[in-house]
């Protein structure tokens, strides 16, 4: 019914910010917190998810997506809840993508039959990694036959959109070991895979130790990244994204959401919204998150109007990650400019140096254009890299 009536349609994010422990690479917003402040968190967000969907009347829900953190702590039960709390509020699209991030370490078959009973229909599985002693370097709490289970688990639940996170770039990790994991994994057949290369973040254990890691040398990084990308491409999977590769049909919608600039509201502590014109993110505490809510107030903590100018760098810094790139009559048709003769030069020096493409109207990063995108793209922005 609602889709009939031509709804703008919305991305839905929900953080949840708990872990059993923290991996040693990991700055997101999460920790070990106790049941009880799971459950009052659970309750908090449905009260939250209430008060907001009023201002979303006009839109359609097409993806909701839970992240974190560890969503699958939370149980079948716990994710059912999060669903029914938007389902029962926001107005859902027929053809809904309901995406729950899950740690192989903390998810049972029972909860997969649970949460695709009610309505979640994508599985996204942080794994890292197929060796265990790398697993265990990053302190993740599965092996990777605890993956396999839970793989088999969320099939038999009836999941048939799987994704697979990796990392490449690892401590003590060769270019023979990557391959390995990106042959296993991809020969399960997952729909989408996330190729993420490790940045090492101040605020971690991997921060704290950076000098004494044993990373692998630029070079080695690079043919990783390359050994995947033509390996994943000639099993099917087309990388429609700089880290990501998914079967025909199969790109995530929620993430397409970010990169194509379209709206998303996010609700739990440190999540970020683009919503009615403004880039809006809630305070980075899970106490004061929920005390933000219990008192009626918004637990905004940053929050910015997007003028033209920012929309279009922005335009430019998220639409340049995706392989279709941009089509200078998209650009024009958005913003009123002629891409081609604003970028003119900058375009051509990246396409004369091999990490561009121009195909008609479309402008495009190579594999290797991909690989440097910060540098590319945030000198296009004019962003600092
Ligand atoms: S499970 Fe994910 S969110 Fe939690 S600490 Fe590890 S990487 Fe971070």
């Amino acid at each position: 019914m609602a889709d009939k009536l031509n709804k703008k349609r919305l991305g839905i994010y929900i953080h949840v910010p708990f872990c059993k422990s923290k991996c040693a690479y990991c700055d997101f917003y999460s920790g070990n917190f106790s049941p009880d402040d799971r459950a009052e968190y659970l309750t908090v967000l449905e009260k939250h998810i209430k008060r907001i969907a009023p201002s979303a009347d006009m839109y359609t829900v097409d993806s909701i997506f839970l992240g974190g953190g560890t969503p699958t702590i939370l149980g079948g039960e716990g994710i059912a809840l999060i669903g029914n709390a938007v389902a029962s509020t926001f107005s859902l699209s027929g053809d809904l993508e309901f995406s729950v991030e899950a740690n192989p370490g903390t998810v049972t078959h029972d909860d997969l039959k649970i949460m695709r009973s009610s309505g979640v229909n994508r599985i996204s599985f942080g794994l890292q990694s197929s060796h265990d002693s790398e697993l265990k370097m990053l302190s993740r709490i599965h092996s990777y036959s605890e993956f396999l289970s839970a793989y088999s688990d969320a099939r038999d639940a009836g999941i048939d959109n799987i994704n697979v996170d990796l990392m490449y770039g690892l401590p003590e990790q060769t270019v023979d070991s990557f391959a390995e994991t990106v042959d296993r994994v991809s020969a399960l057949s997952p729909e989408h895979l996330s190729l993420y290369g490790l940045k090492i973040e101040d605020n971690t254990p991997f921060g704290r130790m950076r000098d004494s890691l044993s990373l692998p040398d630029e070079d080695s990084e690079y043919e990783m990244y390359m050994t995947a990308v033509e390996m994943l491409r000639s099993r099917g999977y087309r990388h429609y994204e700089i880290s990501n590769y998914a079967k025909n049909g199969r790109e995530c919608r929620h993430n397409l959401k970010y990169w194509d600039a379209l709206e998303y509201i996010a609700f739990g502590p440190s999540a970020y919204s683009y919503f009615g014109g403004k880039r809006y993110g809630y305070i980075g505490s899970l106490t004061d998150y929920c005390a933000a809510v219990e008192d009626g107030r918004e637990p905004i903590e940053y929050c910015e109007e997007i003028t033209e100018q920012d929309r279009e760098a922005e335009y430019i810094m998220l639409r340049m990650r995706l392989r279709d790139g941009i089509s200078a009559e998209d650009f024009y048709s958005r913003f009123g400019i002629d891409f081609e003769e604003k970028y003119r030069d900058k375009l051509n020096k990246y396409i004369s140096i091999g990490v561009m493409v121009k195909d008609r109207d479309r402008y495009f990063l190579t594999d290797r254009g991909m690989y440097v995108s910060n540098t590319v793209i945030s000198d296009i922005a004019e962003f600092d890299a």
